[in-house]
């Protein structure tokens, strides 16, 4: 190990997002978003709320109003995840 990568390693770089140490999370992975309605695609960074695994969630986009479909997710075998209740951290 070179002594600069041994320095960088002690750098403990953490997720802004959910306080992580880097690499240990995946809210930085893109996610798939898919309207329903029109069917614009969107890549768009991970949310902490998302179920494990997620890659795609069907959610409408801006531009489409009217009919209301809920919000589902699905994992990388097509699969719909359930949303499991919202933990709050304290
Ligand atoms: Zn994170
Ligand atoms: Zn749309």
């Amino acid at each position: 190990m070179k002594p600069v990568d041994i320095l960088l390693s002690k750098v403990d770089f953490r997720c802004t997002k959910c306080g992580a140490k880097q690499g240990a999370c995946n809210c930085w992975e893109k996610v798939t978003l898919k309207c329903p309605t029109c069917g614009k695609e969107k890549k768009t960074h991970r949310d902490k709320t998302d179920p494990p695994g997620t890659v795609l969630i069907r959610a409408q986009c801006p531009d489409c109003t009217g009919e209301i479909h809920p919000v589902e997710f699905f994992n990388a075998k097509g699969r719909r995840l359930l949303v499991s209740p919202q933990k709050t951290k304290p």
